[in-house]
Parts: C-alpha cells; structure tokens; sequence
C-alpha cells in the first residue's frame, strides 16, 4: 500500500481572514478520502490552528506574542479538527488527532509510542491527522514549522512521498507574483546553495512556513530516500496526477540508495 503524507498549509486552509477557506478543505477532504478508497494509506499534516484561532476569536490579526499564539491554536484546533471530523466522516472515514512537538521524536521511547500508535492507526484504516502541539512548543523543543514536522513523520513512517501542498504551485526561478519570466523549476536532484538564494524571501502572511522551510524539508526528506512534491494547494485534485506519476509541481528526488 502507497503511503504518502500530505502536508496543508494555512495558505489553503484559511481565508486572510483567517476564517475557514471551505471551498479548498471541502476539495482536500473529497481528494483524500477518495485516495484512501483507492487503497492509499494517507498521513495528514495540517497547519491552521494559529490562523483559525485567530478568526474565531476576532483577534485583529495572526497575534505575534507566544501566549495569544498559544490561545488562538488551542482554539484553532477545536476547529480545525471538528471541521475535518464532519467533512471526512461524510465520506465514511475515521480521523485522529495528533500532537507532536520536536523532542516527542527525539527521545526514543516517545518516538516508539509515536510509531506504534500512527502504525496501528494505519492498520485500523484511520486517517492519522497530526500538527505541532503549539501549546507546548516552546522555541527550544519546536518543529517550528509544519514542514520540518511533515519531513520528520514522513521519514520516522516509512512514507513513500511527502506531498506539501502551499499557495504557490512549486518552487519557482523568480518571484512569480512580481517577474512575468519567472519559470517553474520541475524537478530538484539536488539543493544548492542557488536553490536557497532562489527560496530566500518568500514567505506567507498567515501561516509560519515558507519557501525556505519546505527546501529544507524536502533535504531531510531526500536523504531518507523519499520523493517530494511541492504543489499549488487549492487544485488537491493534482494529488491523482501525483500518484499516476505525471509531472506536477516541484518534484525533489529522493536518493536511491
Ligand atoms: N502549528 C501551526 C498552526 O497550526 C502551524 C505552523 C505552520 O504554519 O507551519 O497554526
């Protein structure tokens, strides 16, 4: 069975607002359950606590202080995951909850809990959905980010693919919102330094990652041997063209060993 962990940003997520985009989750939802019908074992990295905190308690915008951050994502959470419990059980799939922050990995026998319970959750064909556990992350035991946190589940699982999914529609030569020439680049062997320079910069108003964090995540991820794909997040539909093995997206070949 293909196993492939897809990584959602709140680019996708969240309207600016940071009220539910429900057009790009409902799609999402749609997309996944119907990958799992097909016999694809899926791991979901979801951000958009934070930013749904955010719009449920009318914060004037994504707070920048530790605590507010904390309190919008243990709210954003409740939201989130009642939002994917509904959405994905219309499809008659079972969703769990899980909470992560970077030293859970690190120590071994948490990392062993880890893996025991996603594997089992695997086998009971539940839809493992996973996020930073915010309240808890302080700087110093923090993945940061989502895509370091979908890097090292993809790697600690065993995935074949990690798919991040983001509101661009891959990594590109140039800004595309600002230079017309800018191309897409369509397959990365290797990051270079040029490939950072080229990443530097972008960034998201809502959500924590950017371009920089996912070349770092597709590294981790290339060196385990696992492909990556960095694809436009509002068209989940080009997961099925990822899985017939047609080009999308940046594609990061993972080292064959
Ligand atoms: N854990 C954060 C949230 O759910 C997201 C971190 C990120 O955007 O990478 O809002």
């Amino acid at each position: 069975m293909p196993r492939i962990t897809v990584k959602v940003g709140t680019s996708t997520l969240a309207h600016p607002t940071g009220r539910i985009n429900i057009r790009h989750i409902e799609n999402l939802v749609k997309v996944l359950s119907d990958l799992k019908n097909a016999g694809n074992q899926i791991i979901l990295v979801s951000s958009g606590a934070i930013g749904m905190g955010t719009g449920s308690l009318g914060l004037p915008g994504r707070p920048a202080d530790m605590p507010t951050k904390q309190a919008a994502a243990a709210v954003g959470q409740c939201e989130l995951m009642y939002i994917y419990d509904k959405l994905f059980s219309e499809y008659s799939h079972t969703v769990a909850q899980i909470l992560l922050t970077a030293d859970d990995l690190e120590h071994p026998d948490r990392r062993k809990n880890f893996e025991n319970t996603l594997f089992r959750l695997l086998e009971l064909n539940v839809l493992p959905i996973l996020n930073e556990n915010d309240t808890m992350a302080t700087a110093e035991i923090a993945f940061g980010d989502n895509d370091s946190l979908a890097a090292s589940v993809a790697c600690c699982l065993h995935s074949d693919l990690l798919v991040m999914l983001t509101d661009t529609e891959g990594l590109y030569t140039d800004d595309p919102s600002v230079s017309p020439d800018a191309e897409l680049i369509p397959c990365v062997t290797e990051i270079t330094d040029d490939l950072y320079r080229l990443a530097k910069g972008s960034g998201s108003t809502v959500g924590t990652g950017g371009m920089l964090t996912k070349l770092n995540a597709a590294k981790a991820c290339m060196a385990c041997g696992i492909d990556t794909i960095i694809c436009g997040g509002s068209r989940p539909e080009l997961l099925y063209d990822i899985i017939e093995g047609k080009a999308c997206g940046t594609k990061f070949i993972g080292k064959k060993v």
